[in-house]
């Protein structure tokens, strides 16, 4: 069997004692701690592992790990075995340059406010403080027109800075992750910047942590997140709760959130009760919290695996008999959001800046609804061309991403097309009417069953 190539093998054999703690405390696995050592001693001896098919990238087996040995990144090494030939089409949706990705198909529908702040942070000129954009922020940019964000520093991002390699790294694609870090050191480096605050956390663990410290990547410059800075104002009175919203509140973690001991997990909790909420905790949460649905693609690329992961995810949020949810992550915010309108569930979601915003007196522009039904639209015309063109079901390997930045390939004219006249269909009445809601939500709902349902007895697991 080949093994990764030297300068990616992460798992970190001569530190692992076989005592199963990872795959233990693996939400997906469910394994009793003997289950769990025959596992991980599969996985690390033959390369075999049922959490080949079903990690969802979850980082606990990490934090769960005694000794430091990393294995989730021997997860990520042998699905680098499966995928250096070409990744899974579905990945060519987080792939930016792809010319049919998330972000083309999305600008073709955005409201002109918005893309007009797309534009506004697409500049790269020097300075030593940046808010940076993140890959997901860029779905829902609305978020950041706060009046609790006014004295951040200058937003700036694109897609062609990859989202800091975060998706990339899941899909055990190392040399990729490589080449974007090459980038991100060029841009960062020509920018001059000093201090970093990411708009979107997880993408400040990566450059924090994932890229300096497996991938050598040299950053000159310090990274905080963006709800530190709020929680910074807050403290300081800069930002005043005038109208304490006296909500219970579920908090959704994603993964990342787990690295430095869950420092972040506690900062959103202190953000949340400082609004004047009361946090109720969903049964996985912190170190154990589960996955939005996300990471659930990166194991075999497979919608119906989000749909199913994240409606576990949603029931559990709604178990906590919550008036609301606070989803930090842009990337968990629209993907459960989605899942949301699928199940027809009625657990409003907030990010943080927008909970700040309402408890400041402020009326955030909350558009999260609207923006599922058209990230439907971004997977329905996905969905349209793996059944039409043969030639988009094929793997496809991702082009070299070079140092420089260059620009990204234009979405091509007929899926404009179908992206419009998608969005249009699920926008309007014929859709957004009691019956066919009802309708969508029984179908969402027995698909998720019957596939979970197959899923389990194919793999032998649990739940
Ligand atoms: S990776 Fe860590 S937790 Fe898992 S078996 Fe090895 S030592 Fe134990
Ligand atoms: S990363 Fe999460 S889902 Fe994947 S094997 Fe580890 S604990 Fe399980």
């Amino acid at each position: 069997m080949d093994d990764a190539p030297a300068p990616f093998r992460f798992f970190r054999d001569f530190l692992c004692d076989r005592c199963g703690d990872c795959f233990a405390a693996c939400p997906y696995l469910e394994l009793s701690r003997e289950e769990a050592k025959k596992e991980i001693a599969s996985l690390i001896e033959q390369g075999r592992s049922r959490a080949l098919e079903v990690c969802n990238t979850c980082h606990t087996c990490d934090v769960a790990c005694p000794n430091g040995a990393d294995p989730y990144e021997l997860v990520l090494e042998r699905w680098w075995e499966r995928r250096r030939g070409g990744l899974p089409t579905t990945a060519r949706l987080v792939t930016p340059s792809e010319p049919c990705n998330i972000w083309s198909c999305l600008k073709a529908i955005m409201p002109a406010d918005e893309l007009a702040l797309l534009r506004s942070w697409d500049d790269f000129s020097p300075r030593e403080e940046i808010c940076l954009t993140g890959f997901y922020t860029s779905v829902v940019p609305y978020i950041m027109r706060a009046r609790v964000l006014e004295g951040l520093p200058k937003v700036v991002g694109s897609e062609a800075l990859f989202g800091c390699a975060g998706d990339i790294y899941k899909t055990g694609r190392f040399d990729l992750v490589e080449q974007i870090a090459r980038r991100l050191e060029r841009v960062f480096g020509e920018l001059g910047v000093k201090r970093v605050v990411a708009s979107m956390s997880a993408e400040g663990m990566v450059l924090k942590h994932i890229l300096p410290e497996r991938f050598g990547a040299r950053f000159g410059f310090e990274v905080t997140t963006l709800e530190e800075w709020l929680l910074e104002r807050l403290l300081a009175g800069e930002v005043k709760v005038t109208s304490p919203l006296g909500m219970k509140v579920a908090v959704h973690d994603n993964c990342l959130s787990k690295l430095e001991g869950g420092r972040l997990q506690g900062v959103i909790r202190e953000i949340v009760e400082r609004t004047g909420c009361r946090v109720v905790e969903p049964a996985h949460h912190g170190e154990r919290s589960m996955c939005c649905g996300f990471g659930a693609a990166a194991a075999r690329f497979r919608v119906m695996d989000i749909m199913s992961s994240g409606y576990r995810r949603l029931k559990e949020l709604e178990a906590t008999g919550a008036d609301a949810a606070v989803i930090y992550c842009p990337a968990c915010l629209f993907i459960l959001s989605v899942i949301r309108e699928m199940a027809g569930a009625r657990i409003p979601f907030y990010h943080p800046v927008e909970l700040v915003e309402a408890a400041a007196g402020g009326r955030p522009d909350r558009r999260h609804e609207e923006r599922a039904w058209d990230m439907m639209a971004v997977i329905s015309n996905h969905l349209v061309k793996y059944a039409l063109f043969p030639s988009h079901r094929r793997d496809f390997q991702p082009a070299t991403v070079s140092p420089e930045v260059e620009p990204l390939p234009e979405l091509p004219p007929w899926d404009r097309t179908r992206m419009k006249a998608l969005a249009t269909l699920y926008h309007s009445p014929v859709v957004q009417n009691r019956a066919m809601r009802a309708a969508i939500s029984l179908g969402f709902k027995a698909a998720v069953g019957g596939y979970d349902l197959a899923r389990k007895r194919r793999l032998g697991l649990k739940s």
